[in-house]
């Protein structure tokens, strides 16, 4: 019998009734004649719930503690979807992480899956059961309860296709499927029947939030066939292939996408000496502190002394200016400045490696709309921009609209 393992997220599980549709749809793939395992989210809004709250007791609340607290999310959604199925007459269980022995690292927060033991799921399949899994979570050696990072549901669904050898992995979400931008800030976006992994990995790390980067990385990995779907209506999704697919006939688009990424803070070190050692001597600090920095530019020195700006996660810009203030002190550094008002604004596509001319096409268009650009970084298939925060939605629509990806190609 075919093995489907579905995820459904937030918002498809947001209120009884909504779980109630997922018990209905679970079904219906049952009864086409599948063994069905099961991952869902938190209902819609209450891991950030549970942030807050932690915060108020504690505003650096991080760790064993969130990730005991942050679980309980799961918890209340996979019993209130196994006693919707069996009220329906169909046998399920639901589990949560450390009952489906998902083992992690020890990493609490962005705990990474080690392996999972699927005696016991394989076992309630055998028997007919609908299989329930809290996603977003895992045990590490110690018995700790760990989360996955946020997101995290998408690489439990994955990882556990993959444990149990699953024909399909179906991320159910509430949009129906991968489009050539969020769709909630250019309504004009078009959905892709099909995506590379390449570039899915490119705009999940460039922020599109529509899959958990590490998903789509344990997906290639494994060659777990993936598609993202809608909870609320029927069509095909998205389908995430690998690049030599079976469709050997697909054009490639220049560019397949665009994403952005709010969560972004930009710092300034002016005036160190150019010498070597510097950026070791700036950025030591800053991981050090457990922060991890994004993009980094130095300027040509001039009088021999440079500036260095990099960004870092807007959560961090706190912490990253007051190392890097200490830093200027020591270094005799001119000044220090930081902007957590800044977004960066990615165009992705495979297709780019071939052709000149994309970079300045892309500036072009941001100039056009009278956007300053504040920093550039390039890779084969991705060229990013940061930009402020006021430009997002203006910048993110000039340029669907300008590389035309609004027409199939
Ligand atoms: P879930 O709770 O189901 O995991 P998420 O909010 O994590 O859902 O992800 C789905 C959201 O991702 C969509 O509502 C959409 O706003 C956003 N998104 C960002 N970029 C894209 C994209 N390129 N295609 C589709 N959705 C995107
Ligand atoms: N509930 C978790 C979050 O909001 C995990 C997930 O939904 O994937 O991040
Ligand atoms: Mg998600």
């Amino acid at each position: 019998m075919p093995l489907l393992v579905q995820k459904f997220g937030g918002t498809s599980v947001g209120s009884i009734e909504r779980i109630e549709a997922v018990a209905d749809k679970v079904i219906s793939y049952r009864n086409a004649g599948n063994d069905m395992v099961v991952v869902v989210s938190a209902m819609g809004g209450e891991t950030n719930r549970l942030v807050e709250l932690a915060r108020q007791v504690d505003p650096q609340a991080r760790g064993r503690e969130l990730d005991v607290l942050l679980t309980t999310g799961e918890q209340v959604t996979i019993a209130l979807l196994a006693m919707a199925l069996e009220k329906r007459g169909y046998p399920a269980r639901s589990y949560t992480g450390a009952q489906a022995r998902i083992m992690t690292d020890s990493s609490h927060n962005k705990a990474r899956i080690k392996s999972i033991d699927n005696v016991k799921m394989t076992d309630d399949l055998k028997q007919g059961r609908i299989v329930v899994v809290a996603g977003f979570q895992g045990v590490d050696e110690h018995n700790n309860i760990t989360t996955l990072g946020r997101g995290g549901s998408d690489t439990t669904g994955v990882a556990l296709a993959a444990a149990l050898k699953a024909d399909e992995c179906q991320i159910f979400t509430d949009v129906d499927g991968v489009y050539t931008t969020d769709p909630r800030v250019e309504p004009e976006a078009r959905r892709l029947d099909t995506i590379t992994f390449e570039e899915m990995l490119e705009l999940a790390s460039l922020g599109s939030k529509v899959l958990q980067i590490r998903a789509v990385e344990f997906a290639q990995k494994y060659q777990v066939p993936l598609r993202v779907l809608s909870s609320f209506e029927a069509s095909e999704g998205t389908l995430i292939t690998t690049e030599y697919g079976t469709d050997k006939t697909m054009e490639q688009a220049l560019i397949s996408g665009i994403a952005f990424n709010r969560d972004e803070a930009q710092l300034t070190i002016n005036g160190v000496s150019d010498t070597p050692g510097v950026a070791y001597q700036i950025i030591g600090p800053i991981s050090d502190a457990n922060i991890e920095v994004d993009m980094i530019v130095q300027n040509v020195g001039a009088d021999g002394t440079t500036d260095f700006t990099f960004t870092v996660h807007r959560n961090d810009f706190d912490t990253a200016l007051e190392a890097l203030e200490q830093t200027a002190k020591r270094m005799k550094a001119r000044e220090v400045s930081g902007n957590n008002r800044i977004v960066k604004i990615s165009i992705v596509g495979v297709g780019m490696r071939s052709h000149a001319g994309i970079a300045s096409r892309m500036f072009e268009i941001l100039a056009t709309e009278g956007i300053n650009i504040l920093m550039i970084s390039t890779s084969e298939i991705k060229i990013s921009v940061v930009v402020d925060e006021k430009y997002l939605e203006l910048g993110v629509r000039a340029l669907h609209d300008g590389f035309d990806l609004k027409t199939k190609s």
